[in-house]
């Protein structure tokens, strides 16, 4: 299998920087006391109460993918490949050492350990190759628990997993979209033809602004017909590029009918490399075993994607699946950071107890668990629906609706949640030595690329304005599975009677949008969680008695039950 033939290699590869499990000598000054054990040995997937029920109820034949990748999240060896790919991150390469213009990134080999053993694991494809239903669900499983083993992997994972929408049905694509399934990952700089697989990556944002991509200044100009595909020449730039070394780019440029999608290969069937010129790599707050570049095209080779001038639309489609995998990359992001939090307070003493049973430290971690089980419950909701797009038209308008309202919301918890869970930690948090500390770094970035806060607001506006049902679907998707007592049924009717208004102030997209993910999170703890773990939730978060600070729930002796529902084996 390709996944056990991954890993053998990266074991052999990381095992003389594996830390030793015997420390050296201590020295003569102080014993080493009551630090925090090292948080591994577990299984991000049989050890989750939450997920291994949703896979039990919804797509139980991906239990064993989950297992193998959960068992990853939780290897020590992998966890120190993890670290490694962030400590030495990607380099650019713009010259070769005889002058020659190669544009290309080194990496760590860490990196590509990583990418080899993602790939290995469909965290790309899974939706797309499962012969069982419930493929994007499965495949948000299986990318829940890739982020939990490396997020920098993430991004391109989730724009291969992407990608394949625009390929399918289109003759032109239809190698591309072979070789972008494929679960063999390949490094290497040579034409598509020559590779096991692709990597794929999109790049629209332009110096003059990401949000509003009708401003696109690239432009594209109709060279002829080559092998069934529309050529163009691309001249411009793009501000932000990530995984440059990709094999071949979605991006936009204006046509004379306006702007376009156009796919651009980053190798030439023959061989040459196309004239895609990287100038610098971001240097950037998180995210950093990953390269981000910006780039320019000059008469760069291009191939149309769909029609000219419907560009915009075409990217957006793709992007329903990539504001997906955000959704349910930051509950997996925080997932992690719960299971550090617990495993460090758990592991280490202070006043006499373990920090876990300080009565406001106890608090603090089961708010986490809270806030980490209805994000997780959500965004799998939203994987359902988009499973459901072709088949349902509630789950289409679901998913539309849905798929921003978690992407807004579990992507701006997310800040929120790591800082609290590096705050478990102490000032061992803030030492990037810690993994806490790296997703704290991660954390913001999700809630700007592939569509700002703001901007998954504006979308669940324009989704209820201009598709005929959506608004009913939804609200009959958070009421459907009944109320949790009189504060959350007041809160619905309030939620309703503003959703239903004539028209609604665009200043108050985001105060809406939170109430939406709110509702939609308390109806799937009201549908899958233990009765009283769905009443907090409901008590804290819709009955007003929330501080909106962690850590604020009421106290009481349910609150270690709900910590040790969300505790890994290895803590025990
Ligand atoms: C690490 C990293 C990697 C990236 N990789 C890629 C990549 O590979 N490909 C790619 O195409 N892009 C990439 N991006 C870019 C990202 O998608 C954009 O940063 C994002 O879309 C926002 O665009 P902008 O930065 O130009 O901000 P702007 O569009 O200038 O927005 C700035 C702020 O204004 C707000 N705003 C804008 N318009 C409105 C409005 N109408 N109403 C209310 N508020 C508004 C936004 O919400 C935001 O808060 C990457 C970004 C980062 C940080």
């Amino acid at each position: 299998m390709p996944l056990e033939g991954a890993l053998l290699a990266t074991q052999a590869a990381t095992a003389a920087q594996a830390s030793p499990a015997t420390p050296a000598t201590p020295v003569s000054t102080h014993q080493v006391l009551n630090q925090a054990a090292p948080c591994s040995g577990y299984n991000a997937f049989t050890d989750d109460a939450v997920l291994r029920q949703a896979v039990a109820e919804h797509a139980p034949w991906t239990t064993a993918n989950a297992t193998q990748l959960g068992a990853l999240a939780g290897d020590a060896q992998v966890q120190d490949m993890a670290r490694l790919a962030n400590e030495h991150g990607p380099q650019l390469r713009s010259h070769d050492r005889f002058g020659n213009r190669i544009d290309w990134v080194e990496f760590h080999p860490a990196w590509h350990q990583l990418m080899a053993l993602a790939f290995a694991s469909g965290v790309h494809s899974l939706a797309w190759t499962a012969s069982e239903p419930s493929g994007h669900f499965a495949r948000a499983v299986q990318s829940y628990l890739w982020n939990q083993v490396e997020n920098g992997v993430g991004c391109p994972t989730g724009m291969a997993y992407a990608a394949c929408a625009g390929f399918a049905g289109r003759p032109e694509f239809a190698l591309w979209r072979e070789k972008t399934l494929s679960t063999h990952y390949d490094a290497r700089r040579l034409p598509l033809q020559q590779k096991t697989c692709a990597v794929i990556g999109y790049a629209m944002t332009e110096k003059q602004g990401g949000s509003d991509l009708r401003e696109t200044q690239t432009t594209g100009d109709f060279i002829g017909t080559e092998n069934g595909a529309q050529a163009y020449s691309l001249t411009g730039h793009k501000w932000f590029f990530s995984v440059p070394v990709s094999d071949g780019f979605y991006t936009l440029a204006r046509t004379k009918s306006g702007v376009s999608c156009m796919f651009v290969p980053r190798i030439l069937a023959d061989g040459t490399a196309n004239r895609v010129f990287i100038q610098r790599l971001k240097d950037k707050c998180g995210n950093r075993s990953n390269a981000s570049s910006e780039v320019e095209f000059d008469r760069t080779w291009a191939m149309l994607v769909g029609e000219e001038g419907r560009g915009i639309r075409e990217i957006l489609s793709h992007a329903h699946l990539t504001r997906l995998d955000f959704a349910v990359g930051s509950a997996g992001l925080m997932r992690q950071a719960l299971t550090l939090a617990i495993s460090h307070a758990s592991t280490r003493n202070g006043f006499g107890r373990r920090m876990a049973d300080l009565p406001m430290q106890a608090n603090v971690l089961a708010d986490l668990a809270l806030e980490s089980e209805a994000a997780t419950l959500s965004a799998l909701r939203a994987a359902r629906a988009t499973d459901g797009i072709e088949t349902s038209e509630t789950e289409r308008l679901l998913a539309r609706v849905a798929t921003p309202v978690t992407k807004f919301w579990n992507c701006q918890r997310a800040t929120t949640f790591t800082y609290e869970a590096l705050q478990v930690h102490g000032g061992n948090g803030f030492i990037m030595e810690n993994p806490i500390a790296r997703l704290y770094r991660e954390a913001p970035l999700n809630s700007i690329w592939e569509g700002t806060t703001n901007m998954m607001s504006m979308d669940v506006l324009r989704a209820l304005e201009r598709e005929p049902g959506a608004l009913e679907v939804f609200l009959g998707e958070v009421s459907g599975h009944g109320t949790m007592g009189a504060a959350h049924a007041s809160f619905l009717a309030r939620l309703k009677d503003d959703l239903s208004a004539a028209s609604i102030d665009e200043g108050n997209a985001r105060g809406l949008t939170t109430r939406m993910a709110l509702a939609l999170q308390a109806s799937e703890m009201v549908r899958h969680s233990p009765q009283p773990v769905a009443q907090r939730f409901i008590d804290s978060r819709l009955g007003g008695r929330h501080g909106g600070v962690i850590g604020t729930l009421d106290a009481g002796a349910d609150l270690k039950d709900i910590v040790s529902r969300a505790t890994v084996s290895a803590q025990a």
